[in-house]
């Protein structure tokens, strides 16, 4: 092993229920639009857009929440979160759940809205929007072993306690076997990958001071705050 010039960014980890042992976080793959936001809208003829955030993006999904830098829309978005155990490239939908899926978890696609919006403008990239600190806590991990693949299953988010997204897992417009073997063609997927699969309609701003509740039936539930100051991501030093 070569002797490393600086320490090394610590490992992004998550818990998982019912275990000592922690998830070892690789990447975080995000889906656009996956779920229909008014009645209107025609079904979907192509698979959705997917974006990135870094690893060190998760934080686990309580506690604070910082409100970020750079931003006067700072919005939610509750998805249900794949966790990859066995990766590889062009994966049949028929092999993804008993081959590559590992765990299931609840999880928020944080997001700076007005750079969305600018970017979607500009055409620019999406990271300043999405890819910023803390902007995807994840609730502990829930091994498939456990909690089987879910295919129907309300999920939830409420802000001061008024209920902001409802939806049902059977809403997905493109199913998790579906948008693991399509992320598969696109780049070799590798253990400890997470994907965030949509959201549903009803997403919208949160303030400092805002309690945010949000769950996946069977999956996990989870209660953060919004602090006021951006507070640095901690860990880098081992
Ligand atoms: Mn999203």
């Amino acid at each position: 092993m070569p002797a490393f010039a600086l320490l090394p960014a610590m490992l992004t980890t998550l818990a998982v229920a019912g275990s000592a042992a922690v998830f070892p976080v690789n990447r975080v793959f995000c889906i656009g639009r996956n779920y229909r936001w008014s009645q209107d809208e025609a079904a979907p003829t192509e698979m959705p857009a997917w974006f990135m955030k870094p690893a060190n993006a998760v934080v686990p999904a309580h506690g604070g929440l910082p409100y970020p830098p750079g931003t006067a829309d700072f919005c939610h978005e509750i998805e249900l979160v794949v966790a990859i155990g066995r990766g590889g490239s062009d994966i049949a939908a028929t092999q993804v759940e008993a081959g590559h899926i590992w765990a299931y978890a609840a999880g928020l696609d944080l997001t700076r809205r007005d750079l969305q919006q600018q970017a979607k403008r500009a055409g620019g990239p999406w990271e300043p929007a999405k890819a910023f600190d803390h902007s995807a806590p994840c609730t502990a991990l829930v091994p498939a072993a456990v909690s089987g693949h879910p295919k129907t299953g309300a999920l939830w988010l409420a802000v001061n306690g008024v209920e902001r997204q409802r939806a049902d897992l059977s809403d997905l417009l493109w199913s998790v076997p579906e948008l693991v073997a399509m992320l598969s063609r696109s780049v070799t997927l590798q253990p400890g990958d997470l994907i965030f699969t949509g959201t549903p309609a009803g997403v919208g701003p949160l303030q400092p001071g805002d309690v945010l509740t949000a769950g996946i039936a069977g999956i996990g539930q989870l209660t953060m705050t919004v602090t006021p100051t951006h507070s640095p991501l901690s860990g880098e030093i081992a």
